[in-house]
């Protein structure tokens, strides 16, 4: 009986397809650092940049959820509403907690705060204190694990080995998972990487010792996004404006069936990576699918009806750079699929910028 009806359910799928083919649930994880019209602009917003967002996410039906309520549905556990915003701050600064949480409290909205164990405490004016993070705890924000020293993790050290160096970032992440733990008393096991900076391997670390990842990548957040390094909508600085990221608030998370690369760390001379993505097309038009890559756009070549390729033409820069690739979606009007890789190149000593 129950193989008969996924066969006649695959029968409508196939023959009655895409317009009421629903999306699969998707949250828009929004990542914020400063909350200051006196630090630097590129990872801030003002507090009335802040009331305005929360504004919009309020006129525009949208629901802020909680972190841990947004893992729970989308895997399936929880009941997800429509339109589901998750908000995070990095860094604990202290403008953060003086301007951003009022503005916050005047919403009544969940938040996490991603923390760098050590400058807490110890940078008075600048980081937050522990006396301030357990407030907030209190208030009912998450308190999560950003590392001890906000290092750039997959950077190796002289001369150190994969081992050794696995074994430090084990160290690193664990250390601040247990200072958060002695500090707050609460212990989510969830992890955002410094610069949302990460290879293959560090990823497996964080799935290894049972964290989930957060990067600093855009895209919808769904059931088959990589639970290693979660996709974040940077929204402070020129993102903080309306027009663009209202579009990424209602992002969707594409249904991927594969995802192919060779690492997201790549070698100095390694200039043009290639990306391969198999996924369920059944909810936008192939012709439809657009990427970026360093703004530009960039025409995805499909190799199946379900699988596209990318690569960069001219080498990507030193440092972070990304692939971006959108859709509109068919059955949501207005929403659009999208799904974003963060890169790392280094420089030919192994470094890149901050
Ligand atoms: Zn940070």
């Amino acid at each position: 009986m129950r193989s008969f009806s996924i066969l006649v359910l695959a029968f409508l799928t196939t023959f009655f397809s895409a317009p009421n083919q629903a999306a699969e649930p998707s949250v828009s994880i929004l990542m914020y650092h400063h909350v200051s019209d006196s630090t630097p602009r590129v990872t801030s917003v003002t507090a009335e940049e802040l009331r305005e967002h929360l504004q919009y996410l309020k006129d525009n039906d949208f629901t802020v959820i909680d972190i841990r309520d947004a893992i729970a549905g989308v895997r399936g556990e929880k009941e997800l509403p429509e339109k589901a915003v998750v908000l995070t701050f990095d860094d604990a600064y202290q403008n953060i907690f003086t301007n951003g949480r009022p503005v916050l409290q005047e919403f009544d909205v969940p938040w996490t705060l991603f923390v760098a164990t050590d400058p807490v405490g110890n940078t008075p004016g600048r980081y937050m204190s522990w006396d301030q993070i357990r407030q907030l705890h209190e208030e009912g924000v998450v308190i999560a694990n950003h590392s001890t020293d906000h290092a750039h993790m997959p950077r190796r050290a002289q001369g150190e080995s994969d081992e050794d160096w696995r074994q430090r970032m084990a160290e690193n992440i664990l250390k601040a998972e247990q200072r958060i733990l002695d500090e707050v008393g609460v212990s989510y096991r969830l992890f955002a990487f410094p610069y949302g900076e990460y290879d293959n391997q560090l990823a497996n670390l964080v799935e290894e010792l049972d964290f989930i990842g957060f990067g600093q990548h855009s895209g919808g957040f769904g059931a088959t996004s990589d639970f290693r390094a979660i996709p974040r909508f940077a929204a402070a600085g020129i993102y903080a404006n309306l027009n663009t990221l209202g579009t990424k608030m209602g992002a969707l998370a594409f249904r991927l069936k594969d995802v192919t690369y060779r690492d997201t760390l790549l070698r100095h001379d390694e200039t043009k990576p290639a990306l391969e993505i198999e996924l369920d097309t059944s909810d936008f038009h192939n012709n439809q699918l657009n990427c970026f890559i360093r703004g530009q756009a960039h025409t995805p070549e499909w190799i199946a009806d379900n699988r596209f390729r990318i690569q960069a033409e001219s080498p990507v820069s030193i440092g972070r750079s990304r692939y971006n690739c959108t859709a509109p979606s068919i059955a949501k009007r207005g929403r659009f699929y999208w799904y974003s890789i963060q890169w790392i190149r280094p420089d030919a000593q192994g470094s890149w910028p901050d």
